[in-house]
């Protein structure tokens, strides 16, 4: 894995929440993107050499709403970037990790996405991605 991609942080609000880190981090956030797929809405900031993702839940049925129903708002996932996320998922696999997907999906941010399932890593919910060519 080459670096943190990004933090992932799941808001009831985005608006709300995109006034909040605007106040925080001093910038306005830099595009907003609404993944179908898998029901969030989302709000990217940079912070230096860093991203933020902001995910609010935009069904009831999305893994985000589910997210906050149990343990409430705040960081969701942490995004390692790869530069092959399919061989990186069979690497994974075999040193024992649950992956949430047995393919990458097509995510926010023209990336290739794939979960490790929090419980087979100390309860962090771990998101590998890839450039999308
Ligand atoms: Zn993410």
């Amino acid at each position: 894995m080459k670096k943190i991609e990004h933090i992932g942080i799941a808001v009831k609000n985005l608006e709300a929440s995109n006034l909040l880190f605007e106040k925080l981090l001093g910038v306005s956030n830099y595009k907003m993107e609404e993944v179908l797929s898998e029901g969030v809405k989302t709000s990217f900031f940079k912070s230096g050499p860093n991203k933020i993702e902001l995910l609010e839940a935009s069904n009831e049925n999305s893994p985000i709403a589910k997210y906050i129903e149990k343990r409430g708002e705040g960081v969701h996932h942490i995004a390692f970037e790869v530069d092959d996320i399919i061989s990186e998922m069979a690497r994974l696999q075999k040193e024992g990790f649950q992956l949430l997907s047995d393919k990458p999906k097509k995510g926010a941010d023209n990336k290739l996405v794939a979960f490790v399932h929090p419980k087979s890593c100390n309860g962090v919910l771990v998101e590998l991605c890839q450039e999308a060519p």
